[in-house]
């Protein structure tokens, strides 16, 4: 049902963002996808990307912590498909260390990634989007959204920050046929939760048993892991005409752990 759109997606080579270039591709969208990738690597899941799903597919290799290039991918995007109809902000990444000894450099890397992006990507996209009076701006949020964990300031600062943003937008563009919404994942095995392992048992002094089962799972009633691909079903939902009315919302996806 997405044959004639293009969905523009941040930090897609990996993780939770690569399921959702999946599955907007599955039904039928052209992709901008994004990402730290080496050249042939970028290439070759762009060429596998178009011949799995019959798609085109442009890779924008821009910096999402450089304003400048972050509107060269959406700029890029545009030059090939005309519009980008749906936005998906999702490149994040993390760093876990008490507030006390947390990096300054890490501090500006997160607001800029995880929170700034979107704000640059947004301003440049929805010209386009508002003249065709259609649009779909989806915001990878977190449970880190709504509640706290310690020694992750900067994640917690910036994805309560995409919720204010994700509220600000959708209240501009209501009239338009643009819904904003924002996604907030529990713990979703990925390559970002596996790298935080060595880091949270430094900072508490615990096994990486333990930081699984009772770090990470503590905090997600269900004591599983959520999936990429269910995270990328309920973006796809999204871009229905069905959830038209939604809009302005960050939707849980946490097994619970917000509602503890
Ligand atoms: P991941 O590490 O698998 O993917 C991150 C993506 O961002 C990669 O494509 C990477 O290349 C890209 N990226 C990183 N820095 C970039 C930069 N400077 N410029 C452009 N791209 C950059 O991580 P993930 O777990 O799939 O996370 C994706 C999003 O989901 C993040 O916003 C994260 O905060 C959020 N999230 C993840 C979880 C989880 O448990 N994994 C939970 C809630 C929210």
């Amino acid at each position: 049902f997405l044959k004639d759109r293009t969905a523009a997606i941040t930090g897609s080579t990996s993780g939770i963002g690569l399921a959702y270039a999946r599955a907007l591709a599955k039904e039928g969208a052209n992709l901008v996808i994004n990402g730290i990738l080496p050249p042939a690597d970028a290439e070759k899941l762009r060429t596998d990307l178009e011949q799995e799903f019959g798609v085109k597919v442009v890779f924008s290799a821009a910096d999402m912590t450089k304003p400048a290039e972050i509107a060269g991918f959406i700029a890029e995007g545009e030059k090939a498909f005309g519009a980008i109809d749906i936005l998906i902000n999702n490149a994040g990444i993390q760093h876990v260390a008490p507030i006390d000894e947390f990096p300054l450099e890490k501090w500006d890397q997160i607001i800029a990634i995880n929170l700034s992006s979107a704000f640059h990507t947004i301003r440049a996209a929805l010209p386009k989007m508002k003249e065709k009076g259609w649009g779909r701006i989806i915001n990878t949020a977190s449970a880190h959204a709504f509640v706290a964990s310690p020694f992750k300031s900067a994640y917690v600062a910036a994805k309560h920050g995409i919720a204010g943003l994700t509220k600000t937008v959708a209240l501009e563009v209501a009239t338009k046929g643009i819904t904003v919404n924002a996604i907030a994942p529990g713990y979703v095995w990925t390559p970002l939760v596996e790298k935080q392992i060595p880091d949270t048992m430094k900072a508490r002094g615990l096994s990486k048993e333990q930081v699984i089962n009772d770090v990470l799972l503590a905090a997600q009633p269900t004591k599983d892991f959520v999936t990429v691909e269910q995270v990328a079903a309920l973006a796809v939902f999204l871009c229905t005409d069905s959830a038209k009315s939604i809009t302005g919302t960050t939707l849980p996806m946490d097994g619970g752990w917000t509602a503890a």
